[in-house]
């Protein structure tokens, strides 16, 4: 599963973080990332649940919910960049996090071909309670250490490598790794 960002600067890439919230931040945010805000209207957070690794089709949301989802996504911001940074996380951001998480998430279900898939049609508030329940899963679990900012320059895109050799360092290869294969390739040449 890996969204398709669209640089400014040059061409499209795919990029998939490892993990539903990590594939939130990519909806925009802070930072530099306020440039990339995607959630404009409520709508827009049902367009990220159906392009995003949870692949909804159905979501209805309100206008409420939409300013919890960039309530969260700030929080999410925060966390990722402390442990990208070995900071300690902000209570704020905790909490934030927590309270989202409270709230009833997607239902899974089991269809007639033995497929996984959730109950439609979903609300705005189960999906950022999902997305809040899998921040602490990643921030908890076995890959929290694992949680990286792209090595690329002037690239902020963060991931979790969850790769058996743990040696993952790109956002996409097709991007930061490219251009750094390129730049190592040149500096030999010269
Ligand atoms: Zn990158």
């Amino acid at each position: 599963m890996s969204l398709t960002l669209h640089p400014r600067d040059g061409v499209s890439f795919r990029f998939d973080p490892g993990t539903l919230c990590l594939e939130f931040l990519v909806s925009g945010g802070v930072g530099v990332y306020a440039h990339y805000e995607t959630l404009h209207e409520p709508a827009d957070l049902a367009r990220w649940a159906a392009v995003s690794r949870l692949g909804l089709e159905e979501v209805d949301t309100t206008a409420d919910e939409l300013t919890r989802a960039k309530a969260l996504r700030t929080a999410l911001w925060g966390l990722a960049g402390d442990r990208v940074h070995g900071r300690t996380p902000r209570p704020a951001d905790v909490d934030a996090v927590n309270h989202a998480a409270a709230a009833p998430p997607l239902t899974p279900v089991m269809t007639a071909d033995g497929l996984r898939s959730r109950v439609a049609p979903a609300t705005g508030s189960q999906v950022i309670a999902t997305v809040a329940r899998d921040a602490i899963e990643l921030f908890t679990g076995p890959y929290a250490d694992r949680v990286r900012e792209c090595a690329g320059d002037n690239c902020a895109l963060i991931f979790v490598d969850t790769s058996r050799p743990g040696s993952r360092r790109w956002c996409s290869m097709e991007r930061c790794g490219n251009r750094h294969k390129v730049r190592a390739h040149r500096s030999r040449e010269r």
